[in-house]
């Protein structure tokens, strides 16, 4: 079949006209930046840059970067670029990692991250005869009204459900002919464990396809909730500072998630030092927002660790793509002197056959590391014996070392027994931090 676009002249644009216009909005944007937010201008003239040393995008590692903190520092609104009265929403971020930052958006900014949605909803196969599921949460969060402005703009019956309410969600799946789902990875296989709990096959439902993002998932995660709701499922990435879900989708190749380059200029850096690496080095991305008005930001630091991938996508989009971010650096644990992601532990239980619910505790006793992880029996295991249980026990926790190079204790707790997310899933729950 034909792969079809939202924007096919966009999305496909050849490389060398799409970087023109980068590097054309991207003087205009610094301008903009600069003449309207002091905040940021203090930062370029500490830096001793001026507009006039920013020609193209060959010219954006002079500029500063920005992070969350200088979010917090500006909040509310330091870093408004237009008059607040030009403004039609607000929206937050979810406040995984401190203090909630807020972003702004003048009408133009709300279809523009409309449209991304939208590109991402078509690349999973989306129509205006799709009947798109919206369990993200609605509100502050971005999630719910980003896939709400993207299947309205792809012209499909949007059912506005928020999270939660698994019962309601799966009444009106089945009810409604729900072709399309979007949620959160850990909420989807929440839902399809519950519709397999009610009796329901795979092939009961008419969902074709997921769209699933706003926390990190892996393969081995995809593979099974494609099973278990009988779809394809695709991820798509974003987040409040640039806009929110929709800055990448997957599309059928699922090879990366393509970067809406017109939008977003995306770098890698270290991020140690800040120096920009070259595509295909793993490291911080960082994004430049080119066409937004209300909160433009420059050079921001995202803190998600990936790597850019520019080789030619057989789908025909030219937007450079990024490897599913492993995590934030800051979600990354340190264990007794070793870098560990949830997402490692997440492979090594799929891949050993386990459901994805689990919980990583760590703790410090008598200035050692302690590190626990707990993970669910599936009900057929349940009534295994104690000793087969240990030696499951011991399997996993080898299975673990293998990956991490350090040994956790393993946990297998009964069925049920861990809590289910229905938006970002809270998976670690380090006590560290409590005593210091
Ligand atoms: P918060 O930073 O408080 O979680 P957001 O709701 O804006 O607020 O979340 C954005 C973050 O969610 C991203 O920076 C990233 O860490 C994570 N995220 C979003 N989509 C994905 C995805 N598809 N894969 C991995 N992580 C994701
Ligand atoms: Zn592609």
């Amino acid at each position: 079949m034909a792969e079809r676009y939202y924007q096919r002249e966009i999305e496909t644009m050849p490389s060398e006209q799409l970087k023109k216009q980068q590097d054309e909005k991207l003087v205009r944007q610094v301008r903009h930046v600069f003449n309207d937010v002091p905040y940021y201008r203090a930062k370029m003239e500490e830096k001793g840059v001026t507009p006039d040393d920013i020609e193209g995008v060959k010219d954006l590692y002079k500029l500063p970067f920005l992070s969350k903190d200088d979010l917090r520092e500006t909040y509310p609104y330091g870093m408004l670029a237009v008059p607040l009265s030009d403004c039609v929403r607000i929206q937050s971020t979810s406040g995984t990692t401190g203090k909630r930052v807020i972003a702004y958006y003048t009408q133009h900014d709300v279809d523009l991250w409309d449209e991304c949605c939208a590109r991402a909803i078509v690349a999973a196969g989306g129509t205006r005869d799709d009947v798109v599921q919206v369990c993200y949460g609605y509100g502050l969060f971005t999630g719910g009204p980003g896939l709400n402005g993207g299947s309205h703009k792809v012209g499909s019956l949007t059912l506005p459900m928020s999270s939660g309410n698994t019962e309601r969600q799966i009444q009106f799946m089945m009810d409604l002919k729900a072709t399309i789902l979007c949620c959160t990875p850990s909420y989807a296989a929440y839902i399809g464990e519950s519709l397999a709990e009610r009796g329901y096959k795979p092939e009961d439902n008419e969902l074709k396809a997921g769209i699933f993002g706003a926390e990190p998932w892996t393969e081995e995660m995809r593979r099974g909730i494609e099973k278990s709701l009988g779809i394809k499922a695709y991820d798509i990435y974003g987040l409040t500072e640039t806009s929110g879900p929709g800055v990448a989708f997957e599309c059928r190749e699922q090879k990366g998630m393509h970067i809406n380059e017109d939008h977003f200029l995306a770098e890698i850096i270290d991020p140690d030092t800040g120096e920009v690496l070259p595509d295909g080095q793993k490291g911080e991305l960082v994004f430049t927002s080119l066409d937004k008005e209300a909160f433009p930001l420059l050079r921001y630091r995202t803190r998600d660790i990936c790597v850019l991938d520019r080789t030619p996508c057989p789908c025909g989009r030219t937007h450079v793509r990024m490897a599913k971010p492993m995590g934030r650096s800051d979600d990354m644990l340190i264990i007794r002197g070793v870098n560990v992601f949830p997402s490692q532990i997440e492979t090594v239980l799929l891949h050993e056959g386990y459901a994805p619910n689990y919980r990583i505790e760590v703790d410090r006793v008598n200035n050692s590391d302690t590190f626990d992880v707990f993970v669910e029996l599936l009900p057929e295991q349940f009534s295994d014996t104690v000793s087969a249980i240990t030696a499951m026990e011991r399997k996993l926790s080898d299975a673990l070392r293998l990956m991490l190079g350090i040994s956790p204790k393993v946990h297998l707790v009964p069925p049920k027994s861990i809590e289910r997310s229905e938006g970002k899933a809270k998976r670690v729950i380090d006590k560290r931090k409590l005593h210091e």
